[in-house]
């Protein structure tokens, strides 16, 4: 969904409008909405603890990372996964609500690949959980097709200039993975230490693996 359309819009003007009676910490407006919509029973509140625990603490980019081990461990499971990345992601029981389509995109010496969606903020909810707030902002949304090496720089990314950037726009229906370069130096690593590494903006695209020291 997109900012714009957030139930509460975040007024910056002063008059004496009913929402701002709304308390201004985000926290709070969202306690206020939620007490507004149990007591209109629109939702029941123990489906909504379920849903915020599924996607606080369980559903993450520990989930990702770990298919990004195993493709880096497993030649054939990546292969499957740049093949069907759907039916690789759930072989790890991964799968529901924004991962139904999902693609993943190999970086290489050549090729740096980074996931935007410029129209809101599509992004694969199994694998990484929910978006960041800049994955949802009007500047990343707009500048990362415009000047993805300047955007991916400010997040401390500097590519080689040899290096290709391809952006993917994000959908509705394609939701992409980037499958990060195995770092150097982790040839007697197992698939769970490997997984430490990737981190989420390395999934993304808007960083890389964590180095060995
Ligand atoms: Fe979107």
């Amino acid at each position: 969904m997109s900012e714009k359309k957030n139930i509460i819009h975040n007024h910056t003007h002063s008059d004496d409008h009913a929402h701002s009676q709304l308390p201004s910490d985000p926290e709070l407006r969202v306690k206020a909405v939620e007490t507004l919509l149990l007591n209109k029973g629109l939702i029941d509140s123990r489906t909504l603890d379920e849903l915020i625990d599924t996607y606080e603490n369980r559903i993450g980019p520990q989930n990702g990372a770990k298919v990004v081990a195993k493709a880096w461990v497993d030649e054939e499971y990546k292969k499957r996964l740049l093949n069907d990345a759907t039916s690789a992601i759930r072989e790890l029981s991964y799968q529901g609500r924004q991962g139904e389509n999902m693609v993943v995109v190999e970086n290489t010496p050549k090729v740096h690949n980074v996931v935007v969606c410029t129209l809101c903020s599509c992004y694969p909810w199994p694998v990484l959980g929910l978006p960041p707030t800049w994955y949802k902002s009007d500047e990343y949304r707009s500048r990362t097709v415009r000047e993805p090496r300047k955007v991916l720089s400010e997040f401390g990314l500097s590519l080689d200039p040899k290096v290709q950037i391809k952006v993917w726009d994000s959908t509705a229906e394609l939701r992409y993975l980037v499958l990060p370069m195995r770092p150097d130096g982790t040839e007697n690593m197992d698939e769970t230490e490997l997984a430490e590494l990737v981190t989420r903006n390395s999934m993304i695209g808007t960083g890389l693996p964590k180095e060995i020291k």
